[in-house]
């Protein structure tokens, strides 16, 4: 197995940084890479520059406007975003939901939506979780009715990332609440999110930010043709919409952006000459490197063989876990201003310097515990481990 890239895959990643260097907006940079918070603007703003070029659509086919890169160009592609401080293009639009009116959308879908997808002439959350259906998805109790050509829905959905930029959201609802097995009367709706009986409230996280809302449906009418594929087939739709979701999960780009933080400040502060500390910064960057072989074998396997691979879930799993180690090192090479972020988000005085790249620790720390709960909590990973990977039956 070649776990090396081709020549034509460096020259393609030095187009790529070429690009970023060229066009990519100071001031987005250097939030991303002082790890302050982006606003609507600069991602909007970036994501538009991208799409000049189809490449704000990695994974569509060319035929939907996308560059038609393979896996290993898409990667090289994230890879660089990531290290070269700039934002990724929307993944509720171009991820997700892009790639589901591909596979979903009628004609008439396709051509209003993927062109206004790309271009984030809307901007689109995710309206699948409630409080009491997460990692049990099917366990949905939003309802959705038929009254003439409109559905009213009705229900609680929870955890939208970013639902207060948003001007559509896709949701899974139930429309068939008698249905034998609960996967088989969902329903999945656009739904505009200025529609009457469309209501938010913020969900302020750990690390003091507003990322994360509820969303309350009231009576809300959805004109039928807001449905993507057939009426109680919304789980079909939304299991592949999830493995669109899992893919693009190691981030390794990110982690290294984190380590290499974590080692300046540890060398600026002196905290390096530590044994124990060199020991922890060691063991997560071996595990950077294990995660990053890894991805690197799965990209080799499905160059190879285009399907989905149990394997990826140990590489959410392990790679969420050394960033989430990479980011308490960060915290802890940083001292007290590592910890000065959340008392900024909530308003008060920074007693710091904005140009010090050690004072949002916290909130980078904070953030990503997050991250082994969504895109698939780890102890659900493990759950597929244990099943497909090491063949274990639960009783
Ligand atoms: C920052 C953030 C952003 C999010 N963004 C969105 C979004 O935009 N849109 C959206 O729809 N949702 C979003 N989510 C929701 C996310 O998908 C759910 O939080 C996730 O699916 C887990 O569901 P839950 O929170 O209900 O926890 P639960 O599923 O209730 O799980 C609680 C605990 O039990 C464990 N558990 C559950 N089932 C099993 C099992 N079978 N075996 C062993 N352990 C189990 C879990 O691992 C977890 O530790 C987001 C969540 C977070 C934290």
């Amino acid at each position: 197995m070649d776990l090396d890239f081709s020549p034509e895959e460096h020259a393609f990643r030095r187009d790529v940084r070429a690009f970023i260097d060229a066009h990519l907006p100071a001031e987005t940079r250097a939030k991303v890479m002082g790890d302050r918070p982006l606003d609507k603007a600069d991602i909007v703003g970036w994501q538009r520059i991208l799409n000049t070029r189809s490449w704000a659509t990695p994974s569509w086919p060319k035929e939907y406007g996308g560059p038609g890169w393979d896996a290993v160009r898409r990667y090289i592609f994230l890879d660089e975003l990531h290290q070269g401080g700039a934002p990724e293009p929307i993944s509720f639009n171009v991820a997700m939901l892009g790639p589901v009116i591909i596979a979903f959308g009628t004609d008439e879908q396709k051509q209003r939506l993927l062109p206004r997808l790309a271009n984030l002439d809307d901007w689109w959350c995710q309206g699948f979780s409630e409080p009491g259906a997460g990692s049990d998805l099917a366990n949905i109790s939003t309802t959705a009715r038929r009254e003439g050509d409109h559905y009213i829905v009705n229900g609680q959905k929870m955890w939208q990332g970013m639902g207060h930029w948003a001007d559509w959201g896709f949701f899974l609802v139930r429309t068939d609440p008698s249905a034998p097995k609960k996967q088989a009367g969902i329903t999945f709706l656009l739904i505009d999110m200025k529609s009457p009986g469309v209501s938010l409230s913020p969900i302020i996280t750990l690390d003091g930010r507003h990322e994360v809302n509820s969303v309350f449906l009231d009576d809300v009418r959805v004109p039928i043709e807001n449905r993507v594929g057939e009426e109680n087939q919304g789980w079909t739709v939304a299991k592949y919409l999830l493995s669109n979701e899992r893919t693009n999960i190691a981030r390794v780009g990110v982690t290294k952006r984190i380590l290499a933080k974590t080692r300046r400040a540890a060398e600026a502060n002196g905290l390096i000459a530590s044994p124990s500390f060199r020991a922890k910064l060691s063991r997560v960057e071996i595990g950077l490197q294990a995660v990053e072989t890894l991805q690197m074998r799965l990209l080799a396997a499905l160059a190879k063989d285009n399907r989905a691979d149990p394997r990826s879930s140990v590489l959410k799993l392990k790679s969420v876990e050394v960033r989430q180690a990479a980011s308490e090192l960060l915290m802890e090479a940083n001292g007290a201003l590592g910890i000065s972020f959340v008392a900024f988000e909530q308003g008060q005085t920074p007693p710091f310097d904005e140009a010090d790249e050690g004072w949002s620790a916290s909130a980078v720390c904070f953030n990503l515990r997050g991250a082994s709960i969504y895109g698939g909590a780890s102890e659900v990973q493990r759950n597929i481990v244990a099943d497909t990977l090491l063949g274990l039956t639960r009783g």
